[in-house]
């Protein structure tokens, strides 16, 4: 019953494509209701319309609605992943910037909770009933960690350099050593942001050695600001030689110049206390200073935000800078840090209370104990498909805090089994890292003298760790 072809010759008829049902009597299917209550109609017939197109591209040729339903589910599923998830963090860097710096504690999460889905007295003074500063939430405690007459909060460091390289020191010059001009993770660069600041960049010494003389000699009446960088994601070692803090500041303060400290990472209090290398604390820069800018992400250990700290009347003029509008923090930043600082007040406490603090001061053997620990369930799950080992790793603080300094860790060694060729290693481990991002709370290692390294020590949660591994894709090495 073939019908001719151009050529006229009889040929059998291609398998006639079944008819692909419409979006609308798809969407009546009973199979649709269930989607449709949970997703809604117009994204349940958006996700139909994509499985219908996929079909008609020729990349499936199904039409069972039962069927096509079930892939619209699936798709909707994905779709309704959220895009910003948790994740572990096994990369060896404790203050990830890209995977989100530091864990807040609960107490900081039960705080931006209490206030995030009502009303809050954000800027209400309750006491006397009128409208009070946000800042009046976290201001008390930063003095009282910090020894400063005055703090403001802004969205993050790099925002508190801005602002108060803007309020002290617009269309004016800010002397700063020339070892100093560095730029911090990719997009801050202290003469760009200087420049969108409004600022003339007034550079003293040279890259390895400024002294007190090359300021002396720098600051005169069109000098608004004399800033010092404090060295968070590098370091020049050799022969080097920096003005000290304390001789700059009493220069400046014979000259009647503000002196300002960009600390980075601002920790409140001494690590080396707890056996970590030591870093200056807030209150000791502000000895030496007179405003002091740090992050509230980084060592310190709470959310994204940058804090301005020092003297009063200093601080007055950041306040009053219109910037500061543009600048400021949410009602569950506050929150979020007021708690945070609230733990410092029984620093005793601090090592267990606080995430950062806790992830940091891991002994190794403690982080070794947790690898073998977990070793026979993880080579249980990688069965064949990887060899699992023990090693010892060095773990680094991260967001550019202490550079040089590394902490003694140990990881899971995942290697490529014997049947995977030398050269095809690189791919395999590639193949690997990328399966541990599918799960479903994704694990982020490093892959480092070739082995795939789970670093350890800022593993907590051990058994949702064991659980995400468990749905690991076996066919993943191939
Ligand atoms: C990290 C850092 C910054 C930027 O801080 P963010 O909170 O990331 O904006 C600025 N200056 C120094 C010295 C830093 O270490």
């Amino acid at each position: 019953m073939g019908r001719p072809n151009r050529e006229g010759a009889a040929m059998n008829p291609p398998e006639a494509p079944p008819r692909l049902p419409s979006v609308d009597r798809l969407l009546g299917h009973d199979a649709a209701a269930a989607l449709v209550e949970r997703y809604g109609r117009s994204a349940v017939a958006d996700a139909v319309r994509a499985v219908l197109a996929e079909i008609r591209a020729g990349r499936a040729s199904l039409a069972d609605p039962d069927v096509l339903l079930a892939r619209a589910a699936r798709r909707l599923v994905e779709e309704n992943h959220p895009s910003l998830r948790p994740v572990f963090n096994l990369t060896g860097t404790v203050l990830h910037t890209n995977l989100g710096r530091a864990p807040l504690p609960p107490e900081a999460a039960q705080a931006v909770a209490a206030v995030m889905t009502g009303a809050s007295n954000l800027e209400f003074d309750l006491a006397r009933g009128e409208r009070g500063e946000r800042d009046d939430h976290v201001e008390g405690l930063i003095c009282r960690l910090t020894g400063a007459e005055a703090a403001v909060v802004v969205n993050n460091n790099a925002a508190a350099v801005l602002l108060v390289l803007n309020a002290l020191a617009m269309r004016r010059e800010v002397v700063v050593s020339r070892g100093e001009l560095v730029e911090i993770g990719g997009s801050f660069r202290v003469p760009d942001v200087m420049a969108r600041a409004g600022c003339r960049l007034r550079e003293v010494g040279t890259t390895n050695r400024t002294h007190l003389r090359d300021f002396e000699e720098a600051i005169h009446a069109r000098t608004g600001l004399v800033m010092k960088v404090h060295a968070s994601n590098y370091a020049i070692q050799g022969f080097t030689a920096q003005a000290a803090e304390a001789d700059l500041h009493r220069l400046c303060t014979a000259r009647g110049v503000p002196f300002a400290v960009d600390l980075g990472s601002g920790n409140l209090i001494d690590f080396a206390a707890f056996g970590l290398p030591a870093e200056p604390t807030v209150r000791a820069a502000l000895v030496t200073s007179d405003l002091v800018t740090f992050s509230g992400d980084k060592l310190l250990g709470a959310v994204q935000c940058g804090i301005v700290a020092g003297r009063c009347d200093l601080v007055a003029r950041v306040r009053k800078n219109p910037l500061k509008r543009a600048l400021r923090v949410d009602k569950m930043t506050y929150a979020a840090l007021e708690a945070t600082l609230r733990l410092y007040l029984h620093p005793e406490r601090l090592p267990e209370r606080l995430p950062t603090l806790r992830l940091l001061t891991r002994a190794r053997s403690d982080v070794a104990a947790q690898a073998e620990r977990l070793l026979p369930t993880v080579a249980g799950i990688f069965g064949a498909s990887a060899g699992v080992t023990v090693e010892t790793c060095s773990s680094q603080i991260g967001s550019g805090a202490l550079p040089i300094e590394s902490l003694p860790s140990a990881c899971l060694a995942l290697v490529p089994p014997p049947a995977v060729r030398r050269r095809a290693e690189g791919a395999w481990l590639k193949r690997l890292a990328g399966a541990l991002r599918a799960l479903p709370v994704p694990v982020i290692g490093r892959i480092a003298d070739g082995a795939l390294r789970l670093d350890l020590r800022t593993l907590e949660d051990e058994r949702g760790f064991l659980a995400t591994l468990a749905a690991l894709d076996p066919g993943f090495g191939s």
